[in-house]
């Protein structure tokens, strides 16, 4: 075994790649605390994080690099910067370095490039403690990073499956997320993110259609702890993933990240009180990890395919044929002639961008969804913002739109009628008496059956007025060489069609679950909270709100995690699962009469009529119910 510590762990580095390229026997595991991998000088570690150490700066430990390499020494030799080396065939590695340290991102950028190369790597950022804090005996937090090390450096055998206390899947908004709640409530806890891509920011990096945005404000689609600092409310696409991508750098969460992992299975033993996990690797590869605690921050929907209905003739048709889950990146609309099928939030947002540049965009619907323009910047974000402390004007921009938002919920589902006529009567009053808003803007269903759409200073509305843009409200009867045919008889002719049909949900990010030998068929439980399932333990799934921003609830289940890991330790709990009584009532998961829902409801989990089994879409009841209630409550069975 070996170990090492700063310079000590640059050492230890130089001597298993010694070791290995000798042929020589390697010792079994090595741990190394905060190492010295890159004293080149330019390391980015040292020139990212050197303002936020409290004991080196920059300068400094250049200076200590070139002492101790003399006048003609090579920085980049791997002997010397072990970053530099080829590291496949190294023993197990624990790498444990702190968040505020000029070191931390040598000491994870050398664990990703190993795990990489194969090597069996296990990774711990530890908030707040500086530099070398294993020294500070008193510390509880160096105590456990030795307590780790030596569990670590006796178990690590090169067959071992790597064991750790949480593994969240995803590294979207919510797994993203969930990781900076667990990092910092449970300083040391291990844990990965894997993540089946290879980047950061789920949605938000996958969806790259023309004006992709979100149509939730950003003071509630982004984190309680992060400021969303940006001047739109509506947000761009790629600025929601910067947003992401920043908070994991920020939190050194970033290399904490499995990228090309895909959880295809996970099984339970209640013997061990862990979970077994099969990951896919490109090429079909697999490895397994084992894990106390599930963390599925998987989103709702399947990344490979969208909703994807037949359309007759569509072999005939002679233009482009998009979905805007998988955008072309070559795709030129400039002048030409554009359909758009479908009426949700993907189209409402396509439609006036595309019409910027093409020659026509038409909006073909099968029905009516409510629209409705918001401002795209927050007026009394941008005043706050000059007044208060970033924080707390964010804070007060965040309780007033949750507050907006549920006034808007709330008066929608006990005065559907007066809530209807005033969405009709605003597009009335956007688009004019020249425009049929009896056909194409008044929905059958009451607002908020479905979800509403968002349009951000009423972009869509100036399309149509422009006459950039138009809607119809038709069924495609079929596609024609030059582009569509309606039931109705008219033609549209068109150069491209986007399909924006919808998204294809699952559950769970399609992982197959087994507890105790016995496959779970989630369509069969019901879920705990929102976030739990009956009969599943140590499982927390991440699934935020369909009438408010998903990140609110994603929030709150993240500190219910923590609340939960809290109590199972002070109590010595190994695994915590809901127990439903027999017989008690129960609802579809999610009461939206949506196409894309529907289709899905019939493999999703059921809720109860009832907490904790009900899901109530409601952020102030589920802050006093995640919050504050107590964990146990009788329905939550610990061992
Ligand atoms: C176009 C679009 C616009 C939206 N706009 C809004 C909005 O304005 N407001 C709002 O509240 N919500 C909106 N949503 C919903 C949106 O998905 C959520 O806001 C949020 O981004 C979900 O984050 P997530 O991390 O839970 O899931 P995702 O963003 O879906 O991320 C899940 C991650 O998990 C990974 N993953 C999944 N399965 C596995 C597996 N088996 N193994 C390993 N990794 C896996 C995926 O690759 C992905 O990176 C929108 C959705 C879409 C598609």
């Amino acid at each position: 075994m070996l170990a090492g510590e700063s310079a000590g762990g640059n050492l230890a580095l130089a001597l298993l790649l010694t070791l290995r390229d000798a042929g020589e026997r390697q010792p079994d595991a090595a741990a190394l605390f905060s190492p010295a991998t890159d004293v080149t000088g330019q390391s980015p570690s040292i020139e990212g994080n050197a303002d936020r150490d409290p004991m080196f700066h920059g300068p400094s430990l250049a200076h200590l690099g070139n002492a101790y390499l003399g006048a003609h020494g090579d920085a980049t030799d791997p002997l010397v910067s072990p970053i530099f080396g080829e590291l496949a065939g190294l023993p197990p590695l624990l790498f444990h370095v702190a968040a505020e340290e000029a070191l931390r991102d040598d000491g994870t950028r050398f664990a990703a490039k190993a795990r990489a190369a194969g090597v069996h790597v296990e990774t711990t950022v530890w908030p707040v403690v500086p530099h070398a804090w294993q020294l500070l005996k008193d510390l509880p937090e160096a105590r456990r990073s030795i307590a780790r090390a030596a569990e670590f450096l006796k178990t690590a055998a090169p067959d071992a499956i790597e064991h750790l206390d949480a593994i969240i899947v995803g590294a979207g908004l919510s797994g993203i997320g969930a990781a900076v709640h667990l990092q910092n409530d449970f300083p040391g806890r291990r844990f990965a993110i894997l993540e089946n891509r290879e980047a950061i920011g789920g949605t938000w990096d996958l969806f790259r259609y023309p004006g992709v945005r979100s149509d939730s404000d950003m003071f509630t689609l982004g984190y309680a702890f992060k400021p969303w600092t940006d001047s739109k409310s509506l947000a761009d696409g790629p600025a929601i993933r910067q947003y992401i991508v920043d908070t994991a750098v920020e939190h050194g969460l970033d290399r904490q990240v499995r990228f090309g992992h895909k959880v295809v299975r996970a099984e339970w033993s209640s013997a061990d009180a862990c979970w077994t996990l099969q990951v896919e690797h490109a090429g079909g590869r697999r490895s397994r990890l084992r894990c106390n605690f599930l963390l599925a921050c998987s989103g709702y929907y399947r990344y490979a395919e969208g909703h994807a209905p037949e359309f007759a003739g569509l072999a005939d048709y002679r233009g482009r044929f998009v979905h805007p889950q998988f955008w072309p990146e070559d795709l030129d609309y400039a002048g030409k002639r554009v359909v758009v099928i479908g009426s949700g939030a993907t189209a409402v947002t396509l439609v006036p961008e595309m019409a910027r540049t093409a020659q026509h965009v038409t909006m073909l619907q099968r029905s009516p969804t409510y629209v409705l323009s918001l401002p795209a910047r927050d007026p009394l974000a941008e005043r706050l913002r000059r007044w208060l402390p970033r924080m707390l004007a964010y804070r007060l921009t965040r309780t007033k739109n949750i507050g907006v938002a549920m006034l808007f919920f709330n008066l929608s589902r006990r005065w559907p009628a007066m809530v209807r006529k005033n969405l009709i009567g605003l597009v009335r009053q956007a688009l004019g008496p020249s425009h049929d808003v009896d056909t194409h803007f008044t929905p059958k269903y009451d607002p908020w059956d479905q979800r509403v759409c968002f349009v951000p200073d009423g972009d869509l509305f100036e399309a149509i007025k422009g006459r950039r843009a138009e809607v119809v409200t038709d069924h495609v009867d079929t596609f024609t060489p030059s582009g569509l045919r309606l039931k109705s008889g008219r033609e549209l002719p068109a150069d491209i069609v986007v399909s924006a049909t919808g998204l294809k949900l699952n559950v769970l990010g399609d992982v197959t679950f087994a507890v105790d030998g016995r496959d779970v068929d989630f369509a069969r439980t019901l879920g705990y909270k929102g976030m739990m399932f009956s009969g599943v333990p140590n499982l927390i799934y991440t699934f935020g709100y369909t009438n408010a921003s998903w990140t609110l609830k994603a929030d709150l289940t993240a500190n219910y995690a923590s609340r939960l890991f809290g109590y199972m330790d002070k109590h010595g709990y190994r695994s915590a699962m809901p127990v439903a009584t027999p017989g008690l009532e129960t609802r579809p998961f999610l009461d939206f009469s949506s196409g894309y829902v529907q289709r899905a409801l019939e493999m999703m989990p059921k809720q109860g009529a009832k907490a904790p089994w009900r899901l109530y879409q409601n952020y102030l009841l589920d802050l006093l119910t995640l919050r504050w209630s107590r964990i146990a409550d009788g329905r939550l069975t610990f061992r």
